[in-house]
């Protein structure tokens, strides 16, 4: 079996929309590496878009699946539950920034987490608004769409939107955003789109990741907070792509010391077993009625025995510390890379491992490359190491790697960056 003949079977057999960034058809992965059918091996500096914080494959986790596996496999939350939810609830209503007491809720994917998110403000405040931000993404089902300001690839096409969705600007020094204009154009919105009073919420990812990793600074999210709490509005943090190690602490919203009315949490969650949750203010989680929260395969079973163990994981392997060390090597390397094509190069940012490196033309940060993004990518991958894009420009290259990656794993992906620049 070889790649090429794999991906003409998937062209096919599967519809684009799902489109594959790299036409590398994975036999096994370990940690931070990744080996193809045809024996290739690459250095993952992805984790399966933030995902596999805790490394493919530990050991730890494939056992307490297993374990489940024996045990059980699906009865359905909503029918007959089990206890290893009760206690990842328990876990994660801990672990939740801020000191009020906290309930959740289990879905699959990040998508659900953000609808339901919704669901429970509406229901809780009794008004339609949400106030999302441009650059932003929540996902792919209709409702995250209309709340994902980011519009290609992920809008076109797909509308109409459901209604009563505004978004404000993010605050983007780098754009030349600053917090004081993002707070003005937020109040004109009150003013002249929807009273404060008809909003139920505010979504915000504290690092835009899909946007391009760009991160809300402190003082903006305690302004956030602050006029949720004038107006009795609801503040949710879209920790999706930045929860469980990746930034330095366990959710990047720490960094701000706000506490979120609600919380979005999915992918390095359970290091790669489908479960995603919503945890929030007790009184605000309770407020819908029995039934009106969950799904089919909400809160699986195998989900949870591995989000239980991945918690355990990363703080007996101190992974938020390591967080910091990763993105601090990695970022050395991509300055020193920086420095030697400042012309190619605009950008060279981080919080913890979710790091960022900006393309452009001629050094000028307002003439984006999307073109020498996509040949760095695809020049990387045959070099032997996975990245992705990202960025409303599409010329932002981010890295991603297992917070378990070693220091020699990133000091050759870097080595054969550098060599990928040089030939470009
Ligand atoms: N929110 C954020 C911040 C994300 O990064 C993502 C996925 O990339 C989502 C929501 C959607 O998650 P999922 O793809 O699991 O539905």
């Amino acid at each position: 079996m070889t790649n090429e003949s794999l991906h003409n079977r998937r062209a096919a057999a599967m519809a684009r929309g799902q489109g594959a960034l790299h036409p590398i058809y994975v036999d096994k992965a370990l940690n931070a590496e990744i080996w193809d059918l045809e024996g290739n091996r690459f250095i993952d500096l992805g984790a399966g878009i933030a995902v596999n914080n805790t490394g493919h494959s530990h050991p730890r986790i494939q056992a307490a699946v297993q374990a489940q596996l024996e045990r059980f496999s699906h009865t359905c939350l909503m029918v007959t539950p089990y206890e290893s939810a009760v206690e990842l609830a328990e876990k994660l209503n801990a672990i939740a920034p801020g000191n009020t007491p906290k309930k959740s809720i289990f879905v699959t994917t990040g998508a659900e987490a953000v609808e339901n998110c919704v669901k429970i403000a509406r229901s809780y405040t009794g008004r339609p608004g949400v106030i999302a931000f441009k650059g932003g993404f929540h996902g792919r089902t209709n409702l995250a769409m209309g709340l994902t300001g980011k519009v290609k690839p992920y809008k076109v096409g797909f509308g109409p939107f459901p209604g009563e969705i505004y978004h404000a600007p993010f605050p983007n020094m780098y754009h030349g955003v600053s917090v004081e204009e993002s707070l003005r154009a937020l109040d004109d919105l009150f003013v002249c789109e929807i009273e404060p009073n008809r909003v139920a919420a505010i979504i915000i990812e504290p690092v835009q990741g899909e946007g391009g990793f760009y991160h809300a600074p402190a003082e903006f999210l305690q302004a956030l907070r602050q006029r949720c709490d004038e107006h009795g509005i609801l503040l949710i943090v879209d920790e999706i792509q930045t929860g469980f190690g990746r930034t330095g602490k366990m959710f990047a919203i720490e960094y701000a010391n706000v506490e979120p009315d609600l919380m979005t949490m999915a992918k390095g969650i359970a290091g790669g077993f489908p479960i995603a949750a919503v945890v929030g203010k007790a009184e605000i989680m309770d407020q819908p009625a029995p039934g009106g929260l969950g799904g089919t395969y909400g809160g699986s079973p195998i989900g949870c025995a591995a989000a239980l163990v991945v918690l355990d994981i990363i703080e007996e392997e101190q992974l938020c510390e390591r967080a910091l060390q990763v993105g601090e090597r990695l970022t050395g390397r991509l300055r020193q890379l920086q420095s030697r094509y400042p012309q190619r190069i605009g950008d060279v940012r981080n919080l913890g491992a979710m790091i960022a490196m900006e393309l452009v033309v001629d050094g000028d940060v307002n003439r984006p490359d999307p073109e020498l993004t996509a040949a760095v990518v695809s020049e990387a991958a045959k070099a032997g190491v996975i990245l992705l894009s990202c960025g409303i420009r599409s010329n932002v290259i981010r890295f991603l790697p297992a917070l378990t990656i070693s220091d020699a794993l990133i000091d050759e992906s870097m080595d054969s960056l550098d060599a990928c620049f040089s030939a470009l």
